[in-house]
């Protein structure tokens, strides 16, 4: 039925369905790093609840998958307060959404828009601060607000300095995440040894980061691209571009696949190229980001309280979907 046609009280009590089923799945998810359903079955679920809260204003409520980031902190870890927010990210699943988004980034800064574009990397978000050069805590987004010290575990991960080479007071954040190899002999021993296997890297990441064991994680081969200086102005950096560099030269994995994009064609170009190299790269990505370049219009154009605004997701179809048609071509 088309939300045009809903009443307020099918809106209600759609609404209300819609939070508990989210809810459950993100506990599933979060908690347990065992997800109920495919990713693109909670989106699309996610997407109703959206449009509904869209045109029935009054039922939105603080409390709404819609408004908060996702994340538990697992008891057994101490808890970590974030110096600034780490938000979710908004979504786009077509190229004419795209073109909305960039429709909108125009008007808001009132210029052409300059991007950095970047693969999406399927992992766990984690934030790392260092002291006079030195990591004194690493961390999980958790809620947003307060996440889960992790830095034993983080410490296990080869491609984290410990140590910088100049002492600077740093916060800087990225994705931790599991290498397809290291992923596929962690579930060929976890089937051998008669426990249940992770379904997806991202979900053995974040199920291997939050162990109270460090041996475990040691164990978990897991690596790390790094993406974001918080405060990078204050380094004297005014570009996402620039920061990525200078990330590089810190010592930090820095994907290596970013591109500097002014106009919609070339960033379809990179979506479709990395769409079909997906399979072939050693890390999972499930979709691309599209960042505004300068750091100076991210912070005029700030954050709802779930997603900064100058940026977005564009989500790859699911992998099965893509499987099922070229079963389909197969056939045909
Ligand atoms: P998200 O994971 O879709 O996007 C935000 C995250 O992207 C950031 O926190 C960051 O960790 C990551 N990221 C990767 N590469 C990045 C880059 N280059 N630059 C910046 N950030 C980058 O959003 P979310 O709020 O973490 O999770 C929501 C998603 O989780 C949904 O899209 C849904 O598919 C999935 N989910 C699935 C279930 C399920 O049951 N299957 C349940 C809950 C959530």
């Amino acid at each position: 039925k088309a939300i045009s046609a809903y009443s307020l009280a099918e809106a209600t009590a759609t609404s209300t369905q819609l939070r508990q089923q989210l809810r459950q799945y993100a506990q599933a998810y979060y908690t347990q790093d065992a997800p109920l359903v495919e990713d693109a079955v909670y989106d699309d679920l996610y997407r109703q609840l959206q449009q509904l809260e869209s045109a029935f204003p009054t039922l939105v409520t603080a409390d709404s998958p819609t408004q908060q980031v996702g994340g538990a902190v697992l008891a057994g870890f101490n808890k970590v307060t974030h110096q600034a927010p780490m938000l979710s990210m908004g979504d786009v699943f077509s190229f004419e959404e795209l073109a909305q988004f960039d429709s909108r980034m125009t008007k808001a800064i009132a210029q052409a828009t300059e991007y950095n574009v970047e693969l999406k990397i399927d992992g766990l978000a984690i934030s790392l601060r260092y002291e006079a050069g030195r990591l004194v805590l690493g961390s999980t987004r958790g809620d947003g607000t307060i996440g889960e010290d992790v830095t034993a575990n983080l410490r296990t991960i080869k491609s984290i300095p410990q140590q910088l080479s100049q002492p600077l007071d740093l916060e800087v954040r990225g994705e931790c995440y599991m290498p397809k190899t290291s992923f596929e002999a962690l579930n060929a021993e976890r089937d051998r040894n008669g426990e249940a296997v992770f379904a997806n890297p991202r979900n053995a990441a974040a199920g291997s980061l939050r162990q109270l064991d460090t041996k475990t994680t040691a164990k978990r081969q897991l690596d790390t691209f790094i993406y974001t200086i918080v405060d990078a102005q204050r380094y004297g950096i005014s570009t996402q571009a620039d920061a990525l560099k200078q990330l590089r030269q810190w010592g930090f994995h820095v994907n290596p696949e970013s591109l500097v994009a002014r106009e919609l064609p070339q960033i379809h170009d990179y979506i479709d190229r990395y769409q079909g190299q997906r399979d072939d790269l050693p890390y999972g990505i499930d979709g691309v980001v599209l960042k505004i370049n300068q750091l100076a219009l991210q912070t005029e154009l700030g954050n709802t309280v779930k997603v900064p605004r100058w940026e977005i997701a564009y989500k790859f179809p699911p992998e099965e979907a893509q499987t099922i048609l070229r079963a389909i071509e197969w056939t045909v």
